[in-house]
């Protein structure tokens, strides 16, 4: 990959969380292979997890990235335990966390001062980003962390007022107008901020406010992928965007993809793996990098696995073993292996033995489940995951819904648990042989055959990063036409 002259500087600040921080050295990796000098700007204490994938990625980079570090004030009042989302064991600590965010405006803005880029690429959950970039005369670039089909679905709940229109009780879907595709939700799975703590709730509206003052939207995702969604973003709701996903297949090599993220159980899960003898046997179960799901629901979830009879992989976030059925680990050694605390997804996503991906629906996991070509077992929790869930279902047909409806703001608030026997149902449902599941498996290679086309050279992921770059060496240029700079 040559460069192309592009000689801008970007900083790049990225949300204290892995489902943030991946995607964004990531971006930050693809400027810099294309001649942009590139600075990371985080927090001393999340710096451990990004620094491996800079040092790595500069031993190759025309322009190494910098790495440049800014620290709350003193007396900020964080809760303790780290800076790091995912190092938080409660979803109340991590909105206190959002919410103290915007204490980091003072030291933001003396960066900039010192660093003087052309453009800052800001977490949409620091919204606060966006007066400061202004007031230095920078265009702010928004990272979303989601794809373009989830913001059209939230734009047309919004829009149609689908909540206020929708019948209170659960019973029955709705569909959510306006979209190219026939989407039916039910009312619990919706983002629903009245019912969220009103710290969230602000920071998600101001959020939202500043988005759309802001230059315009770098979207990880590609084209091809949802080339009907792309265009009502962009037309219908009139967003600046570009598409330069899935950004996680910039790490060709093995050592590229360990780099990502922290270094726990990878030669364990490899070797379990690299030792069952049939392929694409296994199910991969993670709920991302934030959610703890209840030692109630988790129980669950381990008896269906089990009743199952499919091997598996079964990651678990939680401290202590009391969500763990008696005896558990004994009896299903041979078929089962459990993961605490961080696992290496994506090459678990791409070994052999695996066969499929019970997921969340975070957005990074999503795509990551689509590069590697894998069908998709859906449980999503919070955040966007509930439209990524129809995405994935409804929209590419390559997911099965394990049937969760409740979407929450805080996790510890969630009161639904699907039993073990659902649990079991849907797993066996899903891996199950036959038409419908050949022709899901099917359909998810051909995605990430179209994923991976994307991001080569002249693909459209390639060359819409390239649309990114020069607009923003035409926004310069101009502002040094006008006097500005
Ligand atoms: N991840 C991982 N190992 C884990 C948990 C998560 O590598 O044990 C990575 C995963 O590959 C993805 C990110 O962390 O890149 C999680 O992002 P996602 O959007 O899926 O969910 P979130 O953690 O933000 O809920």
């Amino acid at each position: 990959m040559g460069t192309e002259g592009f000689s801008l500087h970007i900083v790049f600040f990225p949300l204290m969380a892995p489902g943030h921080m991946l995607p964004v050295v990531d971006i930050a990796k693809l400027a810099a292979a294309r001649g942009v000098h590139s600075t990371v700007l985080t927090t001393p204490a999340t710096s451990s997890l990004l620094s491996r994938a800079i040092e790595l990625a500069n031993s190759s980079l025309p322009i190494p990235i910098n790495l440049h570090l800014i620290s709350f004030p003193p007396t900020s009042g964080l809760p303790p335990c780290g800076e790091n989302l995912a190092s938080f064991d409660s979803d109340d600590a991590r909105v206190k966390m959002l919410a103290a965010l915007h204490k980091l405006s003072g030291p933001f803005d003396d960066a900039l001062c010192d660093l003087r880029p052309d453009c800052v690429v800001s977490d949409s959950f620091m919204p606060w980003t966006y007066d400061i970039t202004a007031a230095h005369g920078i265009p702010r670039v928004v990272f979303l962390g989601s794809n373009f089909f989830s913001m059209c679905a939230m734009h047309a709940v919004q829009h149609h007022k689908v909540h206020e229109n929708a019948p209170p009780d659960a019973a029955a879907a709705i569909v959510i107008p306006g979209l190219p595709h026939r989407i039916e939700i039910f009312r619990s799975q919706m983002i629903d901020l009245t019912k969220a703590p009103p710290d969230f709730g602000e920071i998600f509206l101001q959020g939202a406010a500043a988005n759309r003052k802001s230059f315009g939207e770098v979207v990880n995702s590609f084209y091809e992928l949802e080339a009907e969604y792309y265009e009502y973003c962009t037309k219908e709701m009139g967003n600046r965007a570009w598409h330069v996903g899935p950004v996680s297949l910039c790490n060709r090599d093995p050592a590229a993809i360990r780099a990502r993220g922290a270094a726990e159980n990878d030669g364990r899960c490899l070797r379990w793996l690299d030792e069952q003898s049939k392929p694409c046997t296994v199910l991969y179960v993670c709920f991302g990098s934030l959610s703890i799901l209840s030692s109630e629901q988790l129980r669950e979830v381990a008896q269906g696995l089990e009743a199952a009879g499919h091997p598996f992989i079964l990651v678990v976030r939680k401290s202590g073993d009391e969500w763990m059925p008696e005896g558990f680990e004994d009896r299903v050694k041979e078929k089962g292996l459990v993961v605490r605390g961080w696992a290496p997804q994506i090459e678990i996503l791409g070994h052999r033995a695996t066969a499929g991906f019970m997921t969340h629906c975070g957005w990074n996991s999503s795509l990551e489940g689509i590069c590697a070509g894998l069908p998709m077992l859906t449980w999503p929790l919070f955040a966007e995951q509930f439209y990524n869930e129809r995405f994935l279902v409804d929209v590419l047909k390559v997911g099965v819904a394990v049937g969760s409806k409740e979407h929450v703001v805080i996790l510890e608030k969630r009161k639904e648990v699907i039993g073990a026997s659902d649990v079991e149902t849907a797993v066996r449902k899903f891996m199950a042989e036959g038409e419908e599941a050949n022709e899901r498996r099917r359909r998810a290679k051909e995605l990430a055959e179209m994923a991976r086309k994307a991001v080569e050279e002249g693909g459209s992921s390639y060359n819409d990063m390239g649309r990114l770059l020069q607009d923003l060496t035409e926004l310069r240029t101009r502002k040094v036409e006008v006097g500005q700079h």
